[in-house]
């Protein structure tokens, strides 16, 4: 349908990159690009009006996202032919824009185009070697500034190698290593190198592509206290072994960037994480939280590996202002030897709730105040504790407890 009003407006209209990569390997992918000849976002609108869908324009970069009622997405983009956003060469005149947009793409394997409209539907263009590189199995730049252009492209490249298991072509991995020599790392802006190393981070191959990091020398960019050693591979693989656990028990989605993340990060002292949250732009309220989490949760770990007598209320309340990201991250450093407290505490602990409230406290005659909390947090812990096991009982100790307020 694309291509019947491509060719109403008289614009070629072309299917692109991840999605065409992913189909020629057989991988689904959702992630659906329309790049057009003309203008996208006259597309976009036509496509959105006989969809009945929801279009989002940006009008000055001419793209557009269209929002299928089944929430279905689809992204309109303007063929980007202009001279200013070619660096290495001159386009020529007789270059199509597809063509050229094509070319300022990051890897062979992301330049591949089906086409849309009538005449012509579904043919593959493909200028730049995109089939032959996927059957080769190999990443490879455009053109040798690829790099300088954009030195993102050195964490996208190592992301593609570990995904597809390719590899990275040895011009290509000659110009990477060049752009790691200049630092160009340092050159990109915190933002997008967070985004980076969290796409990373939540690839399946993570391990494999923090290895091909070190080996290029790319880990010491985000500190120089970084231990990633075979030692630390062990407990990266524990931490996935609970990650897995959790989700199949606790069945929440969890953000697995964020126990990685901090793993790949934990031999860095306070001011070094913070540094390091500073060099990703972390708002000042996300750096709070996030460095206030990770400490709670190194301190906690320190707190239970010293603690002799670990009673279930102890576990409860070093853990109840944890977020479970963090928890996972925790619970790896603790290691194997507390790896049933870990489960404990999300299949038990967690679940223990008191059968009374503030209200049954002021039935039983008790005015609110501060000392509601401080009444309902012990009974809790008595109850987790085993001290007390049914309403009765709860009744019973909040009564108590009352009383020892009052006599002070
Ligand atoms: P993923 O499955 O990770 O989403 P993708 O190929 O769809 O893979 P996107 O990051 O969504 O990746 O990018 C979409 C397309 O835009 C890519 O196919 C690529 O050609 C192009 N692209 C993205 N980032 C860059 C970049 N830094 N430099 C050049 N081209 C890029």
């Amino acid at each position: 349908e694309i291509g019947v009003l491509a060719d109403q407006v008289g614009m070629n209209a072309y299917v692109v990159g991840g999605f065409v990569r992913d189909l020629i390997m057989k991988i689904e992918n959702f992630d659906i690009d329309i790049v057009v000849e003309g203008d996208a976002v006259v597309l976009a609108k036509k496509f959105a009006k006989l969809k009945n869908a929801k279009v989002s324009v940006h009008y000055k970069f001419k793209t557009a996202v269209v929002i299928l009622p089944d929430n279905f997405r689809i992204d309109f983009a303007t063929a980007r032919s202009e001279y200013y956003d070619f660096p290495a060469a001159a386009p020529k005149v007789e270059d199509s824009s597809i063509k050229i947009d094509l070319y300022r793409r990051d890897f062979t394997i992301n330049t591949i185009a089906i086409k849309l409209n009538k005449e012509d539907f579904g043919a593959l263009v493909d200028y730049f070697g995109a089939q032959s590189d996927i059957r080769d199995r190999k990443i490879r730049v455009l053109h040798n500034l690829s790099f300088v252009d954009d030195p993102s492209r050195i964490f996208r490249a190592i992301r593609f190698a570990v995904r597809y298991n390719f590899d990275i072509g040895p011009h290509t991995e000659r110009l990477l290593k060049h752009a790691i020599n200049l630092k160009l790392i340092d050159r990109i802006v915190g933002q997008r190198l967070f985004l980076e190393i969290k796409y990373i981070l939540c690839e399946k191959e993570y391990l494999k592509a923090l290895n091909m990091m070190k080996n290029y020398g790319i880990l010491k960019f985000f500190s120089n206290s970084i231990n990633f050693s075979e030692e630390s591979l062990e407990i990266f693989k524990f931490l996935d072994k609970l990650i897995n656990w959790y989700s199949v028990q606790i069945n929440r989605n969890i953000e697995i960037w964020i126990p990685r993340f901090n793993l790949l990060f934990h031999s860095l002292k306070r001011g070094e994480f913070i540094k390091l949250l500073e060099r990703f732009e972390f708002n000042s309220n996300y750096k709070k939280y996030f460095a206030s989490q990770v400490f709670k949760s190194r301190n906690a770990a320190i707190r239970l590996k010293k603690n002799k007598n670990i009673t279930n209320s102890y576990i409860y309340n070093t853990l109840k202002d944890l977020e479970d990201e963090f928890v996972l991250y925790l619970s790896a450093i603790l290691g194997e030897k507390f790896e049933n407290l870990i489960k404990k505490y999300y299949t038990y602990i967690k679940e223990i709730k008191l059968e009374i409230n503030g209200n049954d406290l002021k039935d039983l005659g008790y005015k609110p105040s501060e000392k509601f909390k401080y009444v309902l947090d012990k009974l809790l812990e008595l109850k987790l504790d085993g001290v007390i096991l049914n309403k009765g009982d709860e009744i019973k100790y909040a009564k108590k407890l009352f009383e020892e307020i009052e006599s002070g």
